[in-house]
């Protein structure tokens, strides 16, 4: 009889991950689902990325790579740093690893004892809770609601930080949120972390490219956090490489070193042909994303007059990334058909079975009155989904 670990039973599947499963499987069976469930670019990779790619193999680039990944790729994230975010970073303070989320799990497994207490922000990504978890971590918990643009403020957090909290998380651009944190905002919060020196903060950039406000702002600028801050980033967002798999940290050396070693026993360093790709990629000028942002710009513009126009439904302008976040609270306790409302989780599915929309339930963002829609797709089939949540919530009464 097999009995699977506890570590492994306290974990929750991924529910971004579930929800477009669960939609691949309905359109396999004929159904003419629409997946707003996953954030995942539906651009093609650049050429001229797949080219670097090509020639790395020709090049016989297909051994065993470096564990935190070749030197000239290194080199190419600390210029990468400097040239957009101001940052500081030596090449041995850069490790490459197969995807953001192994970075993000390879800092908690350094840092994190069973017991210590890890503060994260809600909404947040669905995965830091339950990599927290897997390391025996507690989280903790701090809500931020719609009506202050889901961001927390350092007077928010400063009562929550003590000698049991070891470990910030949180992302901006935000995923599930696209509340982008602007540089007196991170200020605040880095006056506040730079008091209690054994916190170390997760500051997630992975989206940082897709920002319609301006200038993205990394928390590690501040100087009085800066030995205090990991910065993850990596290439699946901006440059549309999810299945590349490739995320980096540029981090205090210690943690660096640390991530190193655990990833020299889990993974070993990502594929070869993948740091070949990413050295021209993050070589080249943002400027290059400029088509892509403009077409997010224009979906978020249409999602958010369509969401506007549905009553019941409270929705804000996310400043980044690619989702909306609306509140849909008001219609808990609504009936259609005998199914009855009561949660997000009832939403997501009721849309699912009436409308034929795959979102992703807030609670597994810790935010259970809102749903996530991922607006990562083209506006024929944006305009079709939102036509067709319309029509289903009208019929909530
Ligand atoms: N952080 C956030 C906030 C994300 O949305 C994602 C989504 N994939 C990741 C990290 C992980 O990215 P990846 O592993 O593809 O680099
Ligand atoms: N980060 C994306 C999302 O939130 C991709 C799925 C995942 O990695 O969990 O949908």
């Amino acid at each position: 009889m097999i009995q699977l670990s506890e570590r492994l039973l306290t974990m929750e599947e991924s529910a971004t991950i579930a929800m477009s499963r669960k939609s691949r499987e309905l359109k396999a069976a004929g159904k003419d689902v629409i997946s707003l469930s996953l954030g995942e670019p539906d651009f093609h990779t650049p050429d001229f990325i797949k080219q670097a790619a090509v020639e790395g193999m020709e090049q016989n680039y297909t051994t065993y790579t470096p564990v935190p990944g070749y030197d000239d790729l290194r080199e190419a994230i600390c210029e990468k740093f400097k040239r957009d975010n101001g940052l500081k970073y030596t090449k041995d303070q850069i490790v490459v690893s197969t995807g953001a989320k192994q970075s993000i799990a390879n800092v908690v497994l350094s840092l994190i004892n069973p017991g210590d207490e890890v503060l994260i922000p809600a909404p947040y990504w669905v995965s830091y809770v339950e990599i927290v978890k897997v390391a025996g971590g507690i989280p903790v918990i701090v809500s931020a609601d719609i009506h202050s643009n889901f961001k927390i403020t350092g007077k928010q957090l400063a009562p929550h930080l003590n000698e049991k909290v070891k470990m910030i998380i949180f992302s901006s651009p935000c995923n599930p949120t696209g509340s982008v944190y602007n540089k007196e905002e991170l200020k605040d919060l880095a006056s506040v972390i730079s008091k209690h020196k054994h916190i170390t903060v997760i500051s997630d950039e992975i989206y940082e490219h897709i920002n319609f406000v301006g200038k993205h702002e990394s928390l590690a600028q501040f100087e009085e956090v800066y030995d205090q801050v990991v910065t993850i980033n990596g290439m699946s967002k901006a440059w549309a490489m999810t299945g590349w798999r490739l995320g980096y940290i540029g981090a205090p050396k210690a943690i660096a070193d640390a991530c190193s070693k655990i990833q020299g026993q889990f993974t070993s360093g990502t594929s070869s042909i993948t740091q070949r790709a990413s050295i021209p990629a993050l070589k080249k000028d943002p400027a290059f994303l400029n088509d892509m942002l403009a077409a997010f710009k224009s979906r978020r513009a249409l999602v958010l007059k369509a969401l506007q126009e549905m009553d019941g439904v409270i929705v804000n302008e996310p400043e980044g990334a690619f989702y909306f976040f609306p509140d849909i609270s008001s219609f808990f306790g609504k009936s259609f058909n005998g199914t009855t409302i009561n949660n997000a989780n009832d939403m997501s599915l009721y849309l699912l079975e009436e409308a034929l929309v795959a979102l992703v339930t807030g609670e597994a963002f810790g935010a259970p009155n809102c749903i996530r829609i991922s607006y990562a797709t083209d506006e024929k089939t944006l305009t079709e989904a939102m036509r067709r949540i319309a029509e289903a919530l009208k019929k909530l009464n």
